[in-house]
């Protein structure tokens, strides 16, 4: 899911968005101002990696971070 973390340059307020076009205008959900900057989520950068690099290759049972033993 392409969760991204925005900060508002009106109001300070940092919140996280679910983003389904690129292009798809984003507000603060504090003051409603378009005056957004997208940040590096790390709540983004984990979802997209779960099943990709690390957690997946650190399991040896099933390699894909889907077993039990993976938690
Ligand atoms: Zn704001």
């Amino acid at each position: 899911m392409p969760i991204y973390e925005f900060k508002c340059e009106e109001c300070g307020e940092v919140f996280e968005e679910l983003v389904l076009k690129p292009t798809e205008e984003v507000r603060c959900k504090k003051c409603k101002s378009p005056k957004v900057t997208k940040l590096m989520s790390q709540v983004a950068f984990k979802s997209g990696s779960k099943f990709v690099s690390s957690s997946g290759s650190a399991c040896a049972t099933c390699k894909g971070g889907t077993c039990s033993s993976c938690g």
